[in-house]
């Protein structure tokens, strides 16, 4: 008897990790640099998956081929292009639920500061929700490596667009190099955030361990953790962490690329899940990574995780989005008929 399995890509789930430019399709960054006449590095032209150390030189590679491809991204129809195409690709793999994440300071300059760069991301993401039928919210990331005056100003300005309705903000982030930056510092940025009410999504937790997390839960406040993958070296603090639901975002093949584990069986998302942590499975990257959100659940059926265990994280994508409760039940109720429905036997 051979396995049977249901189809991944029709699984109804919530994205809740997903980088703007991170998000490009290849062919598209090609177009890009071929349009505004730039020579990208050889790793980017392959689309060979990432796969680097953990450590600094490891990270400053990966930024330095991020930094490569957001270079390609100059115009107001790069931007609508990007958005459409995160949405529609992830439409093709069921999801119903996008949160992406944006940091505006990176293109401001080419469009005019980083209000105008906001408003067209929040103009192209309301109607390519209702193109492709894809619930979608925008999460204003602030970086680590810039002065955490610029998060306050990117704070108020993610506050100023704070919304429920398709295309409007739904959260505030902190990305880049955990071993940039002082977390406290930050903290006046995810104030202003909070009053706002938007989802507090700072990354943590993954090329630093349980001390990053401690950090990020004293002084930010977290909603979501973006990875705290980590959190699996520190039981109390996971339990901590679950005791106070919040959900995490985990990225496993962002995590194997970056080194931070030798491979996807080492990812220890189980060990979350045996805590009662409310996962996300995301996929950071996939410009880089080569791999995509349907990717990560595959990823763990290939490590022997069964269809009921996947649709239970599928679930709890959902359930920690922050996805208007009626597109919730829409979206769970999804998730009960695509278990239902009998799988294909294969041979
Ligand atoms: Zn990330």
């Amino acid at each position: 008897m051979q396995p049977v399995t249901r189809d991944l890509s029709t699984l109804p789930k919530a994205h809740l990790h997903l980088h703007f430019t991170g998000s490009m399709l290849p062919e598209t960054l090609h177009d890009l640099a071929e349009l505004h006449d730039i020579r990208l590095p050889q790793a980017l032209l392959s689309n060979e998956p990432l796969r680097v150390p953990a450590d600094q030189r490891g990270w400053f590679r990966f930024q330095r081929l991020y930094t490569a491809a957001r270079a390609c991204v100059r115009t107001e129809s790069d931007m609508r292009r990007i958005v459409d195409e995160a949405v529609a690709a992830d439409r093709s793999e069921g999801v119903g639920r996008l949160e992406i994440q944006i940091d505006p300071t990176s293109y401001a300059g080419w469009l005019g500061g980083i209000t105008p760069t906001l408003e067209i991301v929040l103009d192209e993401a309301r109607a390519a929700a209702a193109r492709h039928h894809v619930d979608v919210g925008i999460i204003v990331a602030a970086s680590r490596i810039r002065h955490p005056l610029d998060a306050r100003t990117l704070a108020r300005l993610a506050a100023h667009h704070a919304g429920d309705g398709p295309g409007e903000v739904i959260g505030f982030g902190l990305s880049n190099d955990e071993h940039a930056g002082n977390t406290a510092e930050f903290a006046p940025a995810f104030r202003i955030a909070a009053r706002a009410d938007l989802a507090l999504v700072p990354h943590g937790g993954e090329l630093r361990g349980p001390d990053h997390v401690a950090e990020v839960l004293r002084h930010l406040g977290p909603d979501r953790i973006g990875h705290g993958i980590r959190l699996a070296e520190d039981p109390r603090l996971l339990d901590e962490v679950v005791a106070r639901g919040i959900g995490l975002e985990v990225c496993p093949t962002s995590n194997v690329a970056l080194g931070v584990f030798a491979d996807l069986a080492s990812v220890p998302v189980e060990t979350l899940i045996t805590h009662g942590a409310q996962i996300a499975l995301g996929a950071d990257d996939p410009l880089l990574f080569a791999s995509r959100l349907t990717d990560q659940y595959l990823g763990l059926r290939q490590l022997g995780w069964d269809d009921a265990t996947l649709a239970e994280l599928a679930r709890s994508s959902i359930r920690i989005s922050r996805a208007s409760s009626m597109v919730k039940q829409r979206l769970l109720q999804a998730i009960d008929q695509w278990l239902a429905t009998p799988p294909e036997v294969t041979d």
